[in-house]
């Protein structure tokens, strides 16, 4: 039988249905979340993904700030512009968005960020924290694939996880999620020895490659749970790290790319804007 869909569209909504209400709690303390983004350069699938940022600010009544630079903007502007956002009252989310031209330093922009105005979840600081499992703001990826599997009742604890790819914004924070939720945890790589060995093994699957369809039917243990971050584009349309319809006739669940964690991502930078302005205004 077909696995069942994990759906993005369906639980991000659900989320921004949770993350609605207390907005308009702030709201009506007469408390506005902000959030403000740093662009920099043309790259097209930026611009599109920060105009779905706009647009989710936009239905939960979340302000919302680009801030675009040119393409050749100097590290020193950069870090200008992330030290004035630091310092705006009405900005409570802020992230710079990724990649960015080849000459500039993004680690070094990134961790200019206030760690409790980091919306990315990513600044050294809460990665730290997540080590620790002292949550700050959570890396949105991770956290949305988290939510997905919560939503739909599917055991963590005691099963056999197994992450590939090892980046600091998905697999490492998806390792450590996982971790904290007491499963036992493998994070593969490009070096990983046999990697279907590996695959094969999981009991909850996430692929965060980078490469078209790599994740073949013969890698997966029949009943996993597969999450799919993976987002390429092939002959103009997206596809995930999976090979979505012979993977789905063996997975117990597994999300579609596009629709699945991409949408969860977007969901959780919106939360963890909110958490952000929350613990502000708590502060008074
Ligand atoms: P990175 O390129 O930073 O990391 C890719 C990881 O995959 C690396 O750890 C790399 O290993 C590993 N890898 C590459 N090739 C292989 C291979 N043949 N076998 C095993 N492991 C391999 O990518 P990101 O983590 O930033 O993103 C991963 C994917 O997720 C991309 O498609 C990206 O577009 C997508 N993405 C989607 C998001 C969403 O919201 N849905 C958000 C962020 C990313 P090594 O470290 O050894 O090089």
């Amino acid at each position: 039988m077909a696995a069942q869909l994990l759906d993005g569209k369906v639980l991000s909504a659900q989320v921004e249905e949770e993350l609605k209400i207390r907005v308009d709690a702030l709201l009506a303390g007469g408390h506005r979340p902000g959030l403000c983004v740093i662009l920099v350069g043309d790259d097209p699938a930026s611009h599109l993904y920060v105009g779905n940022k706009e647009k989710a600010c936009d239905r939960l009544g979340i302000a919302s700030t680009t801030i675009r630079l040119p393409a050749d903007t100097t590290q020193e502007d950069l870090e200008a512009e992330v030290r004035k956002a630091n310092a705006d009252p009405a900005i409570h989310g802020l992230l710079v968005q990724l990649p960015l031209p080849r000459h500039l330093d993004g680690a070094k922009a990134l961790s200019l960020i206030l760690p409790e105005k980091d919306a990315d979840g990513i600044h050294d600081t809460n990665a730290g924290k997540l080590m620790r499992g002292e949550f700050g703001a959570v890396a949105c990826t991770p956290k949305g694939a988290l939510y997905m599997l919560k939503s739909a009742g599917i055991a963590i604890g005691g099963k056999n996880a197994v992450v590939v790819g090892r980046s600091n914004i998905v697999g490492k924070p998806m390792a450590m999620l996982l971790l904290h939720e007491n499963a036992t945890v493998t994070l593969c790589h490009s070096r990983t020895a046999d990697l279907a060995w590996h695959t094969r093994n999981a009991d909850i699957l996430v692929a965060a490659i980078g490469q078209p369809r790599f994740i073949k039917a013969d890698m997966v243990k029949e009943g996993a749970v597969v999450i799919d971050v993976g987002m390429n584009r092939v002959d103009g349309k997206f596809c995930g790290d999976v090979d979505f319809d012979a993977v789905r006739q063996k997975a117990s669940y597994i999300t579609p790319v596009p629709g699945g964690v991409g949408r969860m991502t977007i969901a959780m930078l919106m939360s963890n804007t909110v958490e952000a302005a929350e613990r502000t205004f708590a502060k008074g």
